[in-house]
């Protein structure tokens, strides 16, 4: 059956339409559907009958909550949730000062391959709907009781990956009728699928690209991330240049910092060589340990000195902000304990 969640307005006006319903009737549901109703019974305003034809033809998504979270360091909460086919995915809220970020998974699992990934280990089970990632949205709002008004596409799996669901979700994220979040409020992380960066850039959205380079060699970046054997890092960064060209947005670009892996001087100023004449912001992550991966996180002298390099030659660099290091918050860790630990479905 289809989940009525994930059409845009315009497509359940001509599916009301074609039920014989009136014009307005579409607003109406799709009003509820945003405000996370978990059944069409919810719809107190709709005839029953029409209530009862929805769910004939319709299902609602609606996760369950099975694990949650709750950082005593900084309020940072994580969710895991079971969608209706028993997967699971992880969703985490993070309190900055310039808002609600709420950080989603657009697959379960991933086919990408990363060394250094816990998100990955297991591949790919599905990707997620347009609806289901609106959930992961919804009902970390609802469960917060505060408003979100940030999105970044940074959680389990490979966005552009699932490129239309993903597109379709921005429209319904992005509705006034809806959650009306902003695309600038809104970011999308990738590990470099250059066709569907250039397609993206084409589509003129307002939301920041997030590029994750990891290294600025072919030898390194293959190495640990195996999309660059397809994309290597010259394709990769022209795409970017295009993307900046088309649409205007400085490109972010995730960097984290693995000891003696891509964290040395040299690297830093061929990573500054290869980022010349683009506008760009890098963003150091201290690697999270992951149980299954060798790799381990660079010193905190050795980040140190990498963001000044970048700094000193004038290219905007930060380092983020670890946040619910207590709670396991960084992606694909929590999934695979729970995997671990109990018999559901898993990858
Ligand atoms: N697939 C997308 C988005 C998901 S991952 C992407 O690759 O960008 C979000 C970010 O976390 C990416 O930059 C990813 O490379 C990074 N990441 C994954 N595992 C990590 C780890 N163990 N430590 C630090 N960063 C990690």
């Amino acid at each position: 059956m289809n989940e009525i969640k994930s059409l845009t307005l315009s497509e359940l006006k001509t599916a009301l339409t074609d039920l014989g319903q009136p014009g307005f009737r579409a607003k109406q549901v799709y009003t509820w559907l945003h405000r996370g109703v978990r059944s069409f019974e919810e719809m107190t305003d709709l005839p029953k009958a029409l209530r009862e034809k929805l769910g004939e033809n319709w299902t609602i998504t609606a996760p369950i909550p099975v694990r949650r979270q709750e950082s005593r360091l900084d309020g940072t909460v994580k969710y895991l949730w079971r969608l209706h086919d028993g997967n699971c995915v992880e969703t985490v809220l993070m309190k900055y000062h310039h808002g609600n970020t709420v950080c989603i998974s657009s697959e379960v699992g991933c086919p990408m391959g990363c060394a250094f990934c816990a998100s990955t280990i297991g591949g790919l089970v599905r990707r997620l709907s347009a609806g289901e990632m609106l959930d992961e949205v919804l009902f970390t709002e609802l469960d917060a009781g505060e408003p979100i008004s940030n999105i970044v596409l940074m959680g389990i799996g490979e966005p552009l990956d699932n490129y239309s669901n993903v597109c379709r979700f921005l429209e319904l994220v992005n509705s006034g009728e809806g959650m009306n979040i902003g695309m600038r409020h809104i970011s999308l992380s990738t590990c470099g699928i250059v066709p569907r960066i250039l397609e993206l850039a084409e589509s003129k959205l307002q939301l920041t690209l997030s590029v994750s380079l990891h290294a600025p060699d072919d030898e390194t970046r293959s190495r640990i991330m195996p999309v660059n054997r397809r994309w290597p890092v010259e394709e990769l960064l022209s795409a970017c240049r295009c993307y900046y060209e088309k649409t205007g947005r400085r490109i972010s670009f995730e960097y984290a910092m693995i000891r003696d892996v891509n964290d040395s001087p040299e690297t830093a100023r061929l990573l500054l060589k290869k980022l010349r004449g683009l506008p760009a912001h890098v963003n150091l992550i201290p690697l999270n340990n992951v149980e299954e991966s060798p790799l381990k996180p660079s010193e905190r002298t050795t980040v140190l000195r990498f963001q000044k390099i970048l700094e000193e030659a004038g290219v905007a660099c930060t380092i983020r902000r670890t946040l619910g290091s207590d709670i396991d918050a960084s992606c694909g860790q929590l999934r695979r304990k729970y995997q671990k630990s109990s018999s559901q479905p898993s990858s």
